[in-house]
């Protein structure tokens, strides 16, 4: 063990409108938490500058608390290449070739590790959540898009260029609904939340003339896909049309994965594994139907919560220091 008692990471998960930062020790244990806003409207070396500075402060707190911070792990969005420490890519923060964790490292000198936000909350729900008693773990996160993470003895593929996981841009659709990837059918642009919230909208739109399903009043919010499952669980006609569209097509996205990796735990995360029962029972049931020779893994929701990406972050941190 390279890490004792008082030490702890420095961890930040950096998402297009907000950060959620720790610090935590060896055994996952957060012993201080706070969450900072993005402002990514301000450009990526604004991002930066309140990145370096904050995770300066989360350092200085963890000194004045008889803390050692010994590693810092940033995750971020987009496309990420862990190797080399670099943000390649990233729509929502702005990102392009951020060399985040050489600047990470001269500001603080601390040992940093840059990781995915995605693959860094698989790995926290595969080693301290839902997937901690299987070895193989799928985590699928299902909000506004759909991106996975497969974990294996403890890490996270990234892939040959960062982009692994990439779960939602599976085609299920041929004559599906445009995805923001530019191509139809994509398993997000079907079952994503919000895929599921605008699918609701459009068929409310058009059936207000003679359908059962209210229109929501002129400056009400849209429904979200939570209420559109909640709707379903009532009995809703075009909910439960709607629900199970997504339902089936998660089933064929996740039948995909199961044929390429062969897991013994799918964690889904993210807003839309809320939904529990209303979701998990007729997925179980759909996912089976798909499986033939394939052996049928156990799902499961999250237990994380919002705090896996940051939880991850912080084991790629430690990880780090392990490594002799
Ligand atoms: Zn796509």
């Amino acid at each position: 063990m390279g890490v004792s008692d008082g030490e702890v990471a420095v961890a930040l998960d950096v998402g297009g409108t907000g950060m959620k930062c720790a610090l935590v020790s060896a055994d996952g244990v957060v012993r201080h938490a706070e969450r900072h806003p993005t402002d990514a409207g301000r450009g990526p070396d604004a991002v930066v500058e309140t990145i370096l500075a904050v995770a300066e402060g989360l350092a200085g707190k963890a000194r004045a608390d008889g803390l050692t911070p010994n590693a810092l792990g940033i995750v971020v969005p987009g496309v990420v290449d862990e190797a080399r420490g670099v943000a390649v890519w990233s729509a929502n923060v702005g990102f392009r070739d951020v060399p985040l964790r050489d600047l990470a490292f001269t500001r603080l000198g601390l040992p940093t590790a840059l990781g995915h936000d995605v693959r860094a909350g698989g790995l926290a729900e595969a080693r301290l959540g839902a997937g901690r008693d299987g070895g193989h773990v799928l985590f699928v996160a299902i909000g506004t898009g759909i991106a996975a993470a497969h974990v294996v003895a403890g890490s996270a593929a990234t892939g040959a260029h960062g982009a692994a996981g990439e779960l939602g841009h599976i085609l299920v659709r041929p004559d599906g609904p445009a995805c923001g990837c530019g191509r139809p059918g994509c398993l997000e642009a079907i079952a994503s939340a919000s895929a599921v919230a605008r699918r609701y909208a459009e068929l409310v739109g058009a059936a207000s003339d003679g359908g059962s399903a209210q229109a929501p009043a002129p400056g009400r919010t849209m429904v979200t896909a939570a209420d559109v499952a909640a709707r379903a669980a009532a009995g809703e006609q075009v909910a439960t049309r709607v629900w199970r569209e997504a339902v089936e097509a998660l089933a064929d996205g996740l039948a995909t994965g199961q044929a390429l990796f062969d897991v013994e735990t799918i964690v889904l995360g993210g807003g839309l594994a809320q939904a529990g029962a209303g979701l998990f029972d007729p997925l179980r049931a759909a996912l089976r139907d798909r499986l033939t020779f394939h052996r049928e893994p156990r799902l499961v929701p999250a237990v994380l919560g919002d705090e896996a990406g940051c939880l991850g972050a912080a084991l790629l941190a430690l990880d780090q220091m392990e490594t002799p």
